[in-house]
């Protein structure tokens, strides 16, 4: 667990997504969760540890599978926040969805794949339509929508902190997963976390970082618009511009990742620039 500032901690966990931990004198919230029981045990033992409170509420980012399946994996009595959408597409979720899933990742140990493969997804039991904001023992929430990545996609802001997590509203030092994007309206996400002038940002992966990461991650948006508008999509993606094509690649660390894949994801961001999945 890192400490990011005052009471907000982040577990940086990957592969899968960064846990925001918010410690309160009325418990503790976490933004999304880890995917194994052991990264779970790892939270609760750190804040036993620490003398904090356990884990009493969970808030879901966004309903992609790395952020929600380990919504059952902490306390009995544990309640679960989300948006309608989120509540709405969470419902829809079972576990041959998560099979699905997992397989994409290429993981290596196939009993944590048993495990993942396994999860239970609980939905969300305190929903909200836009926005709701929390305060518990003092410890003001605020809970905003960022869409952009998804249509579903809410930040955690903790004011008093200055501290923002994002969801998958940002990537740091990873490419942004567009696949099912809204690229202007993600754009304008970006410019409302400005607006928060946050001293510390949580993203939905990579480090914990400040404002720079928004910006980087802008250029990176701005490049992708610009390629899709020089290409015609009915040409193939053998006419995109190979230069540009390869400065995207590099322009953060593939983790791994083949190249191949990397390339196929971001002709496919390339094509969600021109044409908003919702
Ligand atoms: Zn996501």
């Amino acid at each position: 667990m890192e400490h990011v500032k005052d009471n907000v901690y982040a577990e940086l966990i990957s592969p899968g997504c960064n846990v925001g931990i918010i410690t309160t004198e009325k418990g503790t919230v976490i933004v999304d969760t880890p995917l194994l029981l052991s990264q779970a045990k790892a939270i609760r033992d750190e804040l036993a540890s620490q003398n904090q409170k356990p884990v009493r509420f969970i808030i879901i980012s966004h309903p992609h599978g790395d952020h929600i399946i380990g919504t059952d994996l902490f306390e009995q009595d544990v309640l679960i926040i989300g948006n309608r959408k989120a509540y709405e597409k969470m419902g829809k979720h079972d576990p041959s969805w998560v099979r699905e899933w997992v397989k994409s990742w290429n993981w290596e140990n196939q009993d944590e794949i048993e495990e993942m493969a396994a999860a239970h997804i609980s939905v969300p039991e305190i929903i909200f339509a836009s926005e709701l904001t929390m305060e518990l023992a003092g410890v003001e929430i605020q809970i905003l929508p960022l869409p952009g990545h998804m249509a579903e996609v809410v930040g955690v802001f903790v004011p008093k902190a200055g501290v923002l997590i994002t969801g998958d509203a940002l990537f740091n030092e990873h490419h942004p997963y567009m696949g099912e994007a809204n690229v202007a309206l993600w754009l304008e996400s970006l410019e409302k976390m400005r607006a928060l002038k946050p001293a510390r940002i949580i993203p939905g992966h990579g480090p914990v970082c400040g404002l720079e990461a928004v910006d980087r991650q802008q250029r990176y948006m701005e490049k992708i618009i610009a390629i899709r508008e020089s290409w015609n999509p009915e040409e193939g993606e053998k006419t995109i511009n190979a230069h540009a094509l390869s400065e995207i690649i590099s322009y953060y660390p593939l983790h791994g990742r083949p190249e191949e894949m990397m390339r196929a994801r971001i002709v496919e961001s390339i094509r969600v620039a021109g044409q908003p999945r919702f």
